[in-house]
């Protein structure tokens, strides 16, 4: 078995090395955020907006990290590994407390933990399913608190799909670990970003790419019946890249992955997103 490259608290180990304690705040109230930051032909993809993306997720749940110490260790994992393409999982944790308490005591010490893995970028087509967003209302936060979208993708994967599409009343949020697009009458459309959605890279790369190319794309609310006149509809993350959708299977639609506009925008993004 290829051993796990990691690092918990500054220390590099394998993984089975690492030990957690069953009262780190990761474990009893999922008080953590993360990043998943890809790299290709062993180069981060944009990764100062994934730090920065991680600071501001600490910054929202009032911890502080050492960004250069944060930086620095990625830079390790990759550096000591021989994976040419994959990428890197980093944890930030409030920490441990003495017993479990809801309110932390403010002498606790953070608890980082990173590790690299293998991931081959390959073009997916998904099936998905459409369902109601049950989340909190802080999506904007890569929380490690992630319950809503595990219980809402296993009964999607119950049904033989890949991935969903969320709404909050009727209008379209993102997917459960993606951003959202969809093309109508030669336009793009993607949810505009709320507290409802979470800032992905690969949406932000997306767009400026298209943008750049001469392609309008239009942010706003969009109501999940808009998907039934879609000729096209993708996903965006980090290990997806841009995923087309084939089949939304309990809703009206036509979506294809033969698509002019889709195909125009996948080579876009794929020249920018893998170099
Ligand atoms: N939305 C959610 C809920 C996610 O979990 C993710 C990635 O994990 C994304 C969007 C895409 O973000 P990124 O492109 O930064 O990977």
């Amino acid at each position: 078995m290829r051993q796990i490259k990691a690092v918990f608290n500054g220390s590099f180990d394998s993984i089975e090395n690492i030990k957690v304690s069953p009262f780190s705040r990761a474990y009893t109230f999922s008080d953590s955020v993360y990043e998943v930051l890809p790299f290709y032909n062993k180069k981060l993809i944009a990764f100062e907006s994934h730090i920065l993306r991680l600071q501001r997720s600490v910054d929202a749940i009032n911890i502080t990290i050492d960004s250069k110490k944060v930086t620095d260790e990625i830079n390790q994992l990759l550096s000591s590994s021989d994976l040419e393409n994959g990428y890197v999982y980093y944890q930030v944790t409030r920490g441990q407390d003495l017993i479990r308490s809801h309110m932390y005591s403010d002498q606790i010490d953070i608890e980082t933990f990173g590790y690299i893995t293998p991931c081959s970028f390959e073009t997916k087509k998904l099936n998905v399913m459409l369902c109601e967003d049950t989340r909190w209302g802080r999506c904007d936060i890569k929380s490690t608190s992630l319950l809503a979208n595990v219980l809402s993708m296993n009964n999607a994967k119950s049904h033989a799909c890949d991935e969903i599409i969320m709404h909050k009343d009727g209008v379209l949020t993102e997917a459960g670990a993606s951003n959202l697009f969809f093309t109508a009458n030669e336009n793009v459309y993607t949810p505009a970003l709320t507290n409802n959605i979470l800032p992905g890279i690969t949406r932000s790369i997306l767009i400026e790419a298209l943008l750049d190319s001469g392609i309008k794309v239009v942010e706003g609310d969009f109501n999940y019946n808009e998907l039934h006149k879609a000729t096209s509809a993708w996903l965006t993350s980090s290990t997806k890249g841009m995923a087309p959708i084939e089949n939304i299977i309990n809703i009206e639609h036509s979506l294809s992955v033969d698509d002019s506009l889709y195909i125009s925008c996948k080579e876009i993004f794929d020249a920018k997103f893998f170099i």
